[in-house]
């Protein structure tokens, strides 16, 4: 049974941005650990220990499915019976299997041990661990520890806390020179799309975090200005800056306005000419409009209701609307960052209903009363509003799914049509 707060306005401060209304209550997440699921794909050397229990293994071997070629760089360290009755002792036993383990891989060049409900309630001492670890392993092995436990987070949680662990692991300079940091993980082919384009601007160097290797971090200095790929990093955002690196606050690359928004900022902070900047981008815009309209028809004056999930809920909305004139029935984020969302807020119809948190009764009466013709949910709710007849988007392929960038943009707006489309061909 959980606590319930009750509603409260909150005036934000432009008179033309939507209120925020905040409500807690019955959350319908999944929790941190869901995010190596992604993570592992783009760190290439890197393996995700799990400390936890056995159900924290379910979650992670039916999130990713099952790997039958090549060997999983993520497993679960079970905390037993045992451990939780006090009777063995936990380090002794992670530092057994972490030494099988790098014995067994000599691939991996980057360990996560990560923690779970089940570590923190028996409070195993992860970073201790890891500091433990990492002066027998190092400089072979790098061993870095996070939270992936589901206590009061939501899923994309995890790579912020993942890579917030990792910035300490980036060389720190003095160098003055100016050069742009895109952080977030974006699929590798999203990641060669960007280059191109910066490249095409005359920037000079750019680097993604997390890396593609681990062995490949980048270095940041007063000089590094960095964009964020996805919305879910504050505490990442916060440790850069804590290290001199600068924030360019820009709307998040989703759609052909958000992609163009997002690298205007870099330009302008780069001092790129406007000539140049739209001779990079005129061709891959004009793919990205002409993709996105596409699927026009589809949603054009369709209701969308978004449950809080992602963090990607405020970015999807401000595209939807504004590149497909869907219209905005509700639009609930589990956190709000209100300087990392400025930009996407102002694109906001003033009017839109924007909730933070979750009160899910509360939020499925709302949702049955708005009767939306596409609703934004995790997979727990999915199924049961798909019985009463909604039709659902699964908010955890939008992470999963490369949708950021120019070429990426149709692809994006069909994962919203095609539910619709399904839907009509079933009653049809
Ligand atoms: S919510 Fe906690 S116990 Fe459940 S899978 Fe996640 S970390 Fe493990």
């Amino acid at each position: 049974m959980s606590t319930v707060i009750p509603i409260r306005q909150e005036s934000t401060s432009g008179c033309q941005e939507p209120q925020v209304t905040h409500e807690r209550g019955q959350r319908e997440v999944f929790c941190g650990l869901t995010g190596i699921i992604w993570l592992h794909r783009k760190i290439q050397d890197a393996f995700f220990l799990v400390v936890g229990s056995r159900t924290c293994a379910h979650l992670i071997q039916s999130a990713a499915g099952v790997m039958i070629f090549a060997e999983p760089r993520f497993g679960t360290a079970i905390i037993d019976e045992r451990d939780l009755a006090g009777l063995a002792d936990a380090n002794e036993e992670l530092d057994k299997i972490v030494g099988e383990l790098l014995q067994r891989r000599p691939d991996i060049k980057l360990l996560f041990l990560v923690g779970s409900c089940p570590s923190e309630v028996i409070k195993l001492d992860l970073s201790r661990a890891a500091y433990r670890l990492n002066t027998q392993f190092s400089p072979q092995v790098k061993v870095l520890n996070y939270s992936g436990s589901g206590i009061e987070t939501t899923f994309t949680q995890g790579e912020d806390a993942c890579l917030t662990s990792m910035v300490p692991a980036l060389q720190v300079n003095k160098d003055t020179e100016k050069k742009l940091l895109v952080v977030g993980t974006l699929a590798d082919v999203v990641e060669d799309q960007f280059r191109v384009l910066f490249t095409k601007m005359g920037l000079g160097e750019v680097e993604f975090f997390p890396p593609r290797r681990s062995t490949q971090m980048p270095s940041i200095g007063p000089g590094t200005k960095f964009l964020l790929a996805q919305p879910f990093l504050a505490d990442t955002a916060r440790t850069l800056e804590s290290l001199g690196a600068q924030h360019l606050p820009a709307p998040f690359p989703l759609g052909a306005m958000g992609t163009t928004q997002w690298l205007a900022k870099a330009a302008q902070a780069f001092g790129v000419s406007n000539e140049k900047f739209e001779d990079a981008i005129e061709a891959p815009q004009k793919r990205a409009i002409q993709a996105v309209a596409k699927h026009r028809n589809e949603l054009s004056g369709k209701k969308i209701f978004f449950f809080p999930d992602s963090q990607l809920e405020i970015p999807l909305a401000r595209f939807l609307h504004s590149e497909l004139d869907m219209h905005l029935s509700e639009v609930g984020t589990p956190y709000l960052h209100r300087k990392h969302m400025q930009a996407e807020l102002q694109q906001l119809p003033a009017t839109t209903r924007i909730v933070e948190g979750q009160d899910v009764d509360q939020q499925l009466d709302r949702c049955r009363a708005a009767a939306p013709d596409l609703v934004v949910c995790g997979l727990g709710l999915a199924n049961p509003l798909e019985a009463e007849g909604f039709t659902t988007k699964w908010a955890i392929e939008l992470v999963f799914t490369p949708i950021q960038g120019y070429e990426q943009a149709g692809d994006l707006a069909g994962l919203f049509s095609r539910p619709l489309i399904r839907r009509l061909k079933l009653v049809a």
